[in-house]
């Protein structure tokens, strides 16, 4: 039975009015608007689906120019069409590229498409306007895109936010570095004299001692030691007596190698690391910072004072631990101070120093 329907089927290509039941079963039912006009634009046949979608009753249209499903305003430019259209007829969409609207019975409207099919009639040309209602797809079509641009203003707000958030919080990493920096300086460093501090000393001292003992380099440490520094405090003031803390400090910076650490290492004592440096050479440098305190001209601080410093030295020995260079150093610095002060003590004959030449001052 199919196979006889098949072939039937075939037959038919090009020859419909072999069954013209069947034909208007289609155009009858089919879901499309149908409406098939002539060479004047009057309507000669409309299905189901064109009455429901316009709202006219068939005998309503059939016989009536097709204008009445154009909005008015539409109308002179879809005449014009029509008969460009009637002049070379070809089956293709209505108005492409363009958003075409229809009208109904009781004057609304609706978004269309339309598919055009020329057809010779008994009587003249004829055109099938196949119509489809597209008003749901436009109305999905627009809330899609609503959404779509919603959810990119969405998006772009989160971006900026976080980009706001991230430049806030990289701008606060910054701010927290800078600060962690400053403390970690300042936990080194000696308010007063911003020199190195003793903690800072202390970790230097035992960094350098590793790096003379792996390279086998020698390595001295000398203390310093203010002469009858109370009696400054005593007779000038406390404020006199930061005075000459700080400047001994900047002097001590000068009188200094660059290679080495000095540091304040209690109230009016300070030390210094000397890389590089063997005892002898050691205590001549001391006798050169020695020299420049008994000369440097304290009364241009505050009238009538007058500073001399004691020294002790002790050269690091291979292995030992850095308190043992320490006290040698503290032990020097008290025969320096027994021995009458405003001298450096380096070795147990208390041999004569000769300063070492200018360095870096
Ligand atoms: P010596 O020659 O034996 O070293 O005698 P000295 O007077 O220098 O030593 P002493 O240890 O008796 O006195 C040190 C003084 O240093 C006591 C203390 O008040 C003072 N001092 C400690 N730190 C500071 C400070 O930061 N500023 C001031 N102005 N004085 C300080
Ligand atoms: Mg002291
Ligand atoms: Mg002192």
């Amino acid at each position: 039975m199919s196979e006889k329907n098949l072939a039937w089927a075939a037959s038919m290509k090009g020859e419909c009015s072999a069954s013209p039941a069947l034909l208007e079963a289609i155009i009858e039912w089919a879901p499309v608007a149908i409406i098939v006009s002539d060479a004047e634009g009057l309507i000669c046949l409309c299905n189901r689906e064109a009455q429901a979608a316009f709202g006219y009753a068939r005998a309503e249209m059939l016989g009536h120019c097709i204008d009445m499903l154009v909005p008015p305003a539409q109308r002179p430019s879809h005449r014009l069409a029509r008969s460009r259209f009637l002049e070379h007829p070809a089956m293709r969409r209505m108005g492409e590229g363009r958003a075409l609207s229809a009208r109904r019975k009781d004057g609304s409207t609706f978004p269309m498409e339309v598919a055009l099919q020329p057809l010779a009639g008994p009587h003249g040309p004829l055109v099938v306007s196949m119509v489809v209602d597209v008003s749901e797809r436009e109305r999905l079509l627009g809330e899609l895109r609503r959404a779509a641009t919603g959810l990119e203003e969405q998006v772009q707000q989160r971006t900026a936010d976080l980009q706001r958030v991230n430049r806030d919080n990289l701008a606060l990493l910054d701010a927290l570095r800078a600060k962690s920096a400053s403390l970690e300086r300042l936990s080194r460093e000696d308010p007063l004299t911003g020199l190195a501090n003793r903690r800072d000393f202390g970790e230097r001292l035992e960094s350098e001692i590793l790096r003379a003992d792996s390279l086998g380099l020698p390595l001295s440490v000398a203390l310093f030691d203010i002469d009858h520094f109370k009696q400054i405090n005593d007779r000038h003031g406390h404020a006199a007596g930061d005075l000459v803390l700080r400047a001994s400090g900047t002097l001590l910076r000068r009188k200094c190698r660059a290679t080495d650490t000095a540091a304040r290492f209690g109230g009016e004592e300070f030390a210094v690391i000397m890389p590089d440096a063997e005892l002898c050479a050691a205590a001549r440098l001391c006798e050169h910072i020695r020299l420049a305190f008994a000369a440097f001209s304290w009364a241009s601080l505050r009238q009538g004072v007058a500073v001399t410093l004691s020294a002790g030295v002790a050269q690091h020995e291979a292995g030992a631990p850095s308190r043992a260079v320490l006290a040698a150093a503290d032990a020097k610095l008290y025969a320096a101070k027994h021995g009458g002060r405003n001298r450096v003590a380096w070795r147990d004959d208390e041999g004569e120093v000769r300063p070492a030449p200018e360095t870096n001052s």
